[in-house]
């Protein structure tokens, strides 16, 4: 391809708005343009590398069995009704009627209309396992689109969804999958960090997400400096630093010699750090009381606390009846903050948020600030495991500027039992804690999710009413997985991971091309020789960009460096006039370059970017 007719117009200065160095750079290097917030169009040159991450993609999907269909992007409304999701879905969905108003969805993502599909040729075990994937459009009404294609309205995503007889064979798709994503990140140049995830409220073991190190990513991950263990932050647990009760009568046991609860007088102190310096206290010896409220709870609350009244509905007519709105009173050791997907999948809840200040107050009958466990009767009391060590301790007393001190759990209060569990684990792990695998440091990282790969289980199957014979012709539901990737997200963090100050510096694999080349003037013997070896090299199955521009070197020079090309060739009158001819190349992301014969330049190169390419696989 000849530079001057490949419509790159690459750029000196940078897009106000844009912060991190992919957006910068995939506007500078004439990647990429702005439609509006959110949207964008690729340019030919970033739509080629964006068709090489896509190809890689495809490339791992196939190899593990996966089928690629394509179904619409717009799906109708009644699909989602089905699944309950056209209600929990939010603003983020673009919902749009058509001329006999008609409702349909702008796919942000696909279970539905994959489920749907599968739900009309699903008859017998026989055609199980089944997956299959897409690489489509996605739309996403984002609150905040933001860092270009990172977040975008408008992206691309890989979805594959795989369907099964049993639990042992989702299973068996879901590593395969993870191994698949592994190495399509690998040949990307990507390095990724795989960390357990959370897998909501479909229960089910499995979740894993995939995360590049970002300092703009919005995912805190937990990781261990010992023994590798990585966990996003809404998934991860630590070790105890306090030593757990068996039961509540042994913790009932443990109060023995703490003296009787007592009412003090904490006039005008509402926050934790005033009460510490109140008691002087620290914030361990604190029980912090939240009200939480639950939308869609899925648990039974028949013997819970100011629940016998609540009303119930089902999302959708196969699935589970649910709570639509419930209070639940949160206890946990002051020092530390309640992690709410933790919470909500304790609580089998679509979502948990803090209550409104007027619902604190209705249910606890005091001003905010003063909520505690004991004597407190109108909502389920869930206690996190950290209080069950806790014996002699400072709580709100559920009065305006009274606390407790010497509460002890057992003694004085104890939780509610969710399906037997006395105290549960929703604290938020935090650098410095201790690993529950191998008591190593805890630290953490901030990531970008680029993959989520998600063990569903029965949710889609079950409320869309999906099934297929068994050996013994008996009717089965089967058992679902999906798994995603965003392609905009993985083409940008790869240059988030590969440029320097002069710009891009594309692995092979994904470069829009793998050698420019640059003649000093594009005329006479050298314009012969730079066609020469374009012809050559493309023969070989290289991708050359061959810059024809009339423009001086050092243009060409920063165009080179800006766009990335993985392999520079420049030719010039003086190499030529040597016996034998000369050109000069280089690596891009190497500093120095190397003269060599222009007769050895093609196989040296075509020799040098088949090294690199396998060395990704
Ligand atoms: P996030 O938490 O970043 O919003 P998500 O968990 O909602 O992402 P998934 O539903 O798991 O995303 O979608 C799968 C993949 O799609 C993500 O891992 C990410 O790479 C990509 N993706 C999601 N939202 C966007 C977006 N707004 N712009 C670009 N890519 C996106
Ligand atoms: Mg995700």
């Amino acid at each position: 391809m000849n530079y001057s007719s490949a419509f790159i117009p690459t750029l000196r200065e940078v897009p106000a708005d844009a912060v991190i160095a992919s957006h910068r750079l995939m506007f500078r290097a004439g990647l990429l343009r702005k439609l509006a917030n959110g949207l964008f169009t690729y340019l030919p040159l970033g739509l080629r590398a964006f068709r090489k991450v896509e190809r890689i993609i495809r490339e791992e999907m196939d190899a593990v069995g996966a089928l690629e269909i394509k179904p619409t992007v717009v799906v109708p409304g009644e699909l989602w009704k089905e699944s309950g999701r056209w209600d929990s879905m939010g603003d983020s969905m673009l919902r749009v009627k058509n001329r006999l108003d008609n409702d349909f969805v702008v796919s942000p993502t696909a279970e539905e209309a994959f489920t749907a599909t599968v739900r009309d040729e699903l008859s017998s075990y026989r055609q199980l396992p089944l997956k299959l994937y897409q690489i489509n459009t996605k739309f996403r009404d984002e609150i905040r689109p933001r860092y270009g294609v990172m977040r975008g309205r408008e992206f691309i995503m890989k979805d594959a969804y795989s369907w099964h007889t049993d639990d042992k064979s989702l299973d068996e798709t879901y590593q395969a999958m993870g191994r698949a994503y592994r190495r399509i990140f690998k040949r990307c140049g990507l390095s990724v960090i795989p960390v357990k995830a959370d897998s909501g409220t479909m229960g089910g073991s499995g979740s894993e997400e995939f995360m590049v190190e970002s300092e703009i990513g919005d995912n805190t991950l937990i990781l261990c400096k010992k023994c590798g263990y990585a966990a996003n932050v809404e998934k991860a647990s630590c070790k105890d630093d306090f030593t757990p009760q068996p039961s509540v009568e042994a913790a009932k046991a443990a109060a023995a010699n703490t003296p009787s609860i007592e009412k003090i007088d904490t006039p005008n102190v509402k926050t934790i750090e005033e009460l510490c310096a109140f008691l002087k206290t620290a914030p361990q010896s604190f029980i912090k009381t939240l009200i939480y409220r639950a939308v869609n709870v899925e648990l039974d609350l028949s013997s819970a606390p100011g629940c016998a009244n609540l009303e119930q509905k089902k999302p959708s007519p196969d699935a589970p009846a649910v709570y639509p709105q419930v209070f639940f009173a949160v206890a946990i050791r002051g020092d530390l903050d309640v992690n709410e997907v933790k919470l909500a999948s304790v609580l089998k809840a679509s979502e948990v948020s803090l209550a409104a200040d007027t619902d604190v107050t209705r249910l606890t009958n005091a001003p905010v600030g003063f909520a505690g466990p004991v004597g407190l009767a109108s909502l389920p009391l869930i206690v996190d495991h950290t209080v069950t060590g806790m014996n002699d301790a400072v709580t709100g007393a559920l009065a305006k500027d009274l606390h407790y001190k010497h509460a002890a759990y057992g003694r004085d209060f104890e939780g509610w039992a969710i399906a037997g569990l006395t105290s549960v684990d929703i604290r938020t792990v935090k650098a410095g804690d201790t690993c529950s695998q191998c008591g190593g440091e805890l630290y953490t990282k901030m990531g970008n999710e680029l993959g989520h790969i998600f063990k569903l289980g029965y949710k889609y199957t079950r409320a869309m009413n999906v099934t297929y014979l068994d050996e013994n012709g008996k009717t089965q539901m089967p058992t679902m997985g999906c798994y995603g990737i965003g392609v905009d997200r993985t083409l940008a963090s790869v240059i988030e991971e590969h440029h320097d100050e002069a710009g891009i510096i594309w692995p092979a694999s994904v470069a829009p091309y793998h050698v420019i080349i640059v003649p000093i003037k594009y005329d006479g013997a050298v314009k012969e020789a730079a066609d020469n070896l374009t012809g050559e090299l493309t023969k070989a199955g290289i991708e050359v960009l061959l810059d024809d521009r009339n423009e001086r070197p050092g243009v060409k020079f920063n165009d080179a460096d800006l766009t990335g090309i993985p392999w520079r060739v420049v030719i010039g009158d003086k190499g030529l006039s040597q016996s034998p001819a000369q050109v000069e190349i280089k690596r891009r992301s190497e500093k120095d370059n190397r003269t060599i014969d222009l007769d050895r330049a093609a196989s040296e190169l075509a020799d040098k970017i088949s090294e690199e390419l396998e060395s990704y696989l």
